[in-house]
């Protein structure tokens, strides 16, 4: 039965990939008191907040939020730049791409999913090739977007954007792309103007350090002019109003005004550190958490090493163990959360999340708890993680700034 009276000394270990644990100096600006969102003050917060977080994006365009989990934003993506029965193209990544291809038909879209048999393209990233293979027979352009999720956060894969994007542009097929990062913004490296993205899809929960609640999309030129042809009916999730009102710093509706005081202090935060030092932090404590997972003699999800995840990894169960409840027990002795295998590898791996406001000794924690609640799961482990990634971590210093 839910307990909900029972609170453990010292704080709980969020280490699942989104939402990740929320910063203190973020919760301390959510505190303040809500304002008037037609007010001056409100203005000149919606002004600041909307032209930092292009930084983050990497992009010289508008970037509308919504009141919303990134599958709203998932939504607002599609309804704005497609008509019933358009054609789209899609890449089974994992579970996330595979929900998101599930919304596209329901949405009386025509998805096609590209992939590889079986579970192997759960273990591997977007293949630009078979893209690029597909919109080459599409001489007639039947087909009007290639839908990808840039970090796959149920396997811990980061696919290669600019590829797709190369891929595109081969053969000169005018499809938009739409690419999913919600677990990716402000983890992985992301560039949504180099990449020629039309429209990016974020979340608040993840890399952005905050509450779930907020998602984004941003956009390009080409896609703002499309959304104004194209027919799938919307209204709440329509860019054109949002972006007007942006201009000045207000929303056609009430915003989340405290997710936005936090939104604002975490593009502080992020751009305080620099996004690169960002980016780096995040490369080393994986590069710590996989340092682990070998040292165990267990499998990363990931097959490919140029593709793995500054975000989270995932850890193959040996055949015959339940990872569920290797994770469960992990949860009841050690008050560490951790991911559980979604869609088809349920049961078989769990995902440690390694983003955000974490630091060496957070994950070499959670690395504990992994260990241990392995050991008493009765997984046979080679040598100890703990040790190696604290190895790893005392070898390789983030460069002092
Ligand atoms: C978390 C996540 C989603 C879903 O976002 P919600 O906020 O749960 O609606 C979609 N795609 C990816 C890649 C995610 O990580």
């Amino acid at each position: 039965m839910l307990n909900l009276d029972y609170h453990p000394s010292g704080r709980h270990f969020l280490q699942i990939p989104g939402p990740s644990p929320v910063p203190d100096r973020i919760l301390r600006a959510m505190s303040l008191p809500t304002i008037d969102h037609r007010g001056p003050e409100f203005g000149a917060l919606g002004r600041e907040l909307l032209d930092k977080i292009k930084q983050v994006f990497k992009t010289g365009n508008p970037v509308v939020i919504y009141p919303a989990s990134g599958t709203g934003a998932w939504e607002a993506a599609l309804v704005n730049v497609l008509s019933p029965g358009d054609r789209v193209l899609m890449f089974e990544t994992g579970h996330f791409a595979t929900l998101w291809q599930k919304m596209a038909l329901r949405l009386g879209l025509e998805p096609e999913f590209l992939g590889l048999p079986g579970t192997e393209g759960w273990r591997q990233g977007v293949q630009a090739d078979m893209i690029e293979a597909r919109l080459r027979e599409d001489g007639g352009h039947e087909i009007k977007a290639v839908c990808v999720v840039h970090n796959e956060t149920s396997t811990g894969v980061t696919s290669d954007i600019a590829a797709v994007r190369r891929a595109i542009d081969a053969v000169g097929h005018p499809a938009l792309l739409l690419v999913d990062t919600i677990s990716g913004l402000a983890s992985a490296d992301y560039r949504h103007d180099e990449w020629g993205v039309d429209v990016t899809i974020s979340g608040s929960q993840k890399g952005l350090m905050l509450p779930p609640g907020i998602s984004f999309n941003a956009v390009s030129d080409k896609a703002i002019a499309t959304s104004r042809e194209a027919q799938l009916p919307k209204s709440f999730w329509a860019w054109d109003e949002i972006i007007e009102a942006n201009r000045n710093g207000y929303w056609p509706y009430t915003p989340s005004t405290n997710l936005l005081y936090g939104l604002n202090e975490s593009l502080d935060m992020l751009l305080e550190e620099g996004l690169d030092h960002v980016l780096a932090r995040h490369q080393r404590w994986a590069a710590g958490v996989r340092a682990a997972v070998a040292a165990w003699g267990l499998e990363i999800q990931c097959q490919d090493a140029a593709l793995y995840s500054p975000v989270l990894t995932g850890v193959m169960m040996p055949d015959g163990v339940d990872a569920d409840a290797v994770r469960q027990l992990i949860y009841e002795r050690f008050d560490l959360s951790l991911g559980m295998g979604l869609g088809k590898v349920k049961g078989r791996m769990f995902r440690i999340g390694h983003l955000g406001d974490c630091n060496d000794l957070t994950l070499i924690a959670t690395l504990g708890g992994c260990e241990a609640g392995m050991k008493l799961s009765g997984v046979p482990l080679k040598d100890s993680g703990v040790v190696a990634a604290l190895d790893y971590f005392a070898r390789h210093p983030l460069d002092a700034r």
